[in-house]
């Protein structure tokens, strides 16, 4: 053997370095299993003694203290590394296992000693793995170093799994919990810590939501324990700020309910290499030993506040839930549906003149993919008809109908029954029908009793069907009303419109109260929106809306304003006409009241007739033109009106005037006289008086 060894290694093995792999799996082996360790080191004198100088051998011991199976063991890459590189004549390792403890890793290994012409030593003996012999060998090891590891697993598993399915299996306990010198899980004798448990499921309990939980914390400075998992301070309590996931950790740990479980998460690995923990669904649970140990909590509050969180749960696989009301006027929050693509709708809100305007938006796959909206649905307008809806089904009349109709239904039930009994009956009959006559056929003719046994089998299950239906149709009828019922509904009819248009009610309580009344609605938004509304009874509703205007069709101002803004140009100025419109009442599409350059404004864009041209063509004359009429000098004119000598209409609100013509004037001929001679005398020259004298 010896010899054979020495013949493996060659004067080119011998130019190359030697390199000893020392590995143990735990820090714990590498402090008391120290004659392994010793072992390994004493391989070093193999190589000497096989013609490699002490200098030449080189030892990787980086990865003492780590597993076999650890998949980033750097010792081990370098290793590889230097043999791949053609650095190493030769591997030694104590035993093949020591090397890799994992088929892909060895054989990769082999085959790059095979391609480098390395040599690999153990304690038994020199391979040379681009042997064929040599490397069988080897490859028989490394299978069986691996088995060894798994039997080694199996072993210490199935000890842990029997112990655990006893319920006796001793596990790192949670925060506030401490094994006793016996085993026994019991709370932790430190007050605080027990406080502090209390404390968070009495909060958790009040306030419903983990968030609220820790909020509460925070408001009250609570300090909360939290254990510390590593370093040299592994196992003590450590104060601090309560966070969202200690609190979620807490409520869903069926330990402090005092229950014993086991196989809560596996551990997977992922095809980088990685491990994960996935937590299992319940019924996937190994063990689950309910009241097995003193708890903060009692089981049925531990099922509650999983039903709680579940319930609050934004989002728990691809079944979206609702979520809790929260604070916002959305009153549909998380209970649309997009009918469209059938996701839970979200809610956006926009700000217009310091009110919030619910908006719902379908944009998961925008979210997820980028993609558009799916489709985006003004919510003010859906909020209003469902709240009216909501008003509306529970008036006194429509519930008195109700109650009418259910007495109705309540004295049919005698009948219906008998006749849904009569149904059972048949199907009885028919079932015992074709079971005489699968019974009368000769068994040697197969295809006529195969084909009456799956008749007798079809009769067998219809009966079964109307049975099931027969009951449960009874149980359902069943139900008859109380008086006292029956007046708790009809309370409703006053109660719940008061409660729900009372302005103190907050909107996270309406939203309750819809939560209350209905399952969902789904909305869709064409050329109206439609709204198809599931009420938690499993009735249905239907209801469309138009759509409402956006925000410049809202404040477009009403037809008929313009229609009497053109009327009014005939006989007032813009001023004029804002003055009579805020009178009248009338409101502008925005503002709260008109004003004369919004008239002339709305006169220009609605293209109106401007009533200086209104005038012009009732034949007024220009300031100039009368002055020229009259043969007078223009503030003349001006003068002469306000006398009241002619009679003029402003056209503008600078008191801009179109005259009448004089024909207008000759009624008043004695007064016109009287004062034009005197304006005459005072202001007008001479040469210009021949107008006046016209006029007179
Ligand atoms: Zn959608």
């Amino acid at each position: 053997m010896t010899n054979d060894q020495h013949q493996k290694v060659q004067a080119s093995h011998l130019k190359r370095d030697a390199y000893l792999y020392v590995r143990q799996s735990t820090l714990r082996q590498v402090f008391e299993n120290t004659e392994s360790t010793k072992r390994q080191y004493g391989l070093r004198q193999r190589a000497v003694a096989l013609g490699w100088a002490e200098d030449r051998v080189i030892v990787i011991d980086t990865d003492l203290g780590q597993s076999g199976a650890a998949t980033d063991r750097e010792g081990f890459q370098r290793l590889v590394a230097e043999v791949g590189m053609g650095h190493a004549g030769i591997v030694l390792g104590l035993e093949v296992s020591r090397l890799a403890r994992n088929s892909m890793d060895w054989h990769r290994l082999l085959e790059i000693c095979a391609l480098t012409s390395t040599l690999i030593c153990d304690e038994d003996g020199v391979y040379d793995p681009a042997h064929f012999n040599d490397r069988l060998l080897l490859g028989l090891k490394g299978t069986m170093s691996e088995a060894e590891l798994h039997v080694l697993r199996a072993r210490l598993q199935g000890g842990i799994l029997n112990k655990a399915r006893r319920g006796e299996l001793e596990m790192r306990p949670p925060v506030g919990m401490v094994y006793t010198s016996d085993g026994t899980l019991v709370l932790d004798p430190d007050l605080q810590v027990q406080h502090c448990l209390r404390w968070l499921f009495a909060a958790f309990a009040r306030t419903g939501s983990a968030c609220a939980t820790v909020n509460a914390a925070r408001n009250e400075k609570l300090a909360f324990p939290r254990r510390c998992s590593k370093g040299p301070h592994k196992g003590e309590l450590l104060w601090g700020n309560l966070a969202h996931d200690q609190v979620l950790r807490v409520l869903h740990n069926p330990r402090y309910a005092g229950a014993f479980v086991y196989g809560r998460c596996h551990t997977v690995r992922t095809i980088d290499g990685l491990t994960r923990l996935r937590r299992m669904p319940r019924d996937e649970w190994i063990t689950l030993i309910p009241d097995n140990h003193a708890g903060y909590i009692s089981w049925e509050e531990f099922e509650l506040n999983q039903q709680r969180l579940h319930a609050g749960a934004q989002s728990i696989g691809s079944d979206r839930r609702s979520g809790p009301p929260r604070e916002g006027p959305a009153l549909l929050q998380g209970m649309v549906l997009c009918g469209r693509c059938g996701q839970r709708m979200t809610v956006r809100y926009h700000d217009r003149n310091g009110q919030l305007y619910p908006d719902y938006v379908c944009q998961r796959e925008r979210i997820k993919y980028g993609e558009v909206v799916c489709q985006h649905v003004p919510g003010t307008s859906i909020d209003q008809a469902v709240a009216a809806m909501l008003i509306e089904a529970v008036n006194p009349v429509a519930l008195e109908v109700t109650l009418v109709v259910q007495q109705e239904l309540q004295s049919r039930f005698e009948e219906a029954d008998r006749m849904r009994h009569a149904h059972v009956e048949r199907a009885q009959y028919e079932c015992e029908l074709a079971q005489r006559r699968y019974m009368r056929v000769d068994p040697d003719n197969r295809l006529v009793a195969d084909s009456l046994e799956a008749q007798w089998n079809e009769k067998l299950r219809a009966l079964g069907e109307a049975r099931d239906e027969y009951t449960r149709r009874r149980d359902e009828d069943a139900r008859i009303l109380t008086d006292e019922q029956r007046k708790a509904i009809l309370q409703l009819a006053s109660d719940f419109p008061r409660l729900w248009n009372d302005p103190g009610t907050l909107d996270r309580d309406r939203k309750r109260m819809v939560r209350l009344l209905l399952e969902d609605v789904t909305l869709n938004r064409d050329d109206k929106i439609i709204l198809h509304i599931r009420f938690k009874g499993g009735a249905h509703k239907s209801l469309h809306l138009p759509l409402p205007k956006c925000s410049w069709q809202q404040r477009v101002t009403p037809t008929p304003v313009v229609e009497e803004i053109d009327r009014l140009l005939d006989e007032y100025t813009t001023a004029q006409i804002a003055n009579v419109l805020n009178a009248r009442g009338f409101t502008p599409g925005s503002g709260s009241a008109f004003h004369k350059q919004m008239i002339a404004r709305l006169v220009r864009d609605y293209h109106l007739k401007p009533r200086y041209d209104r005038l012009r063509e009732r034949g007024m004359l220009t300031l100039q033109e009368m002055a020229d009429k009259l043969q007078v000098t223009t503030s003349t004119v001006k003068i002469w009106l306000r006398r009241g000598l002619l009679r003029g209409h402003a056209y503008s609100d600078k008191n801009e005037c179109l005259y009448e013509p004089l024909a207008d004037l000759m009624p008043r001929k004695k007064q016109g006289a009287k004062l034009s001679q005197r304006l005459i005398e005072t202001t007008v020259q001479p040469e210009r008086t021949k107008g006046v004298q016209y006029a007179t």
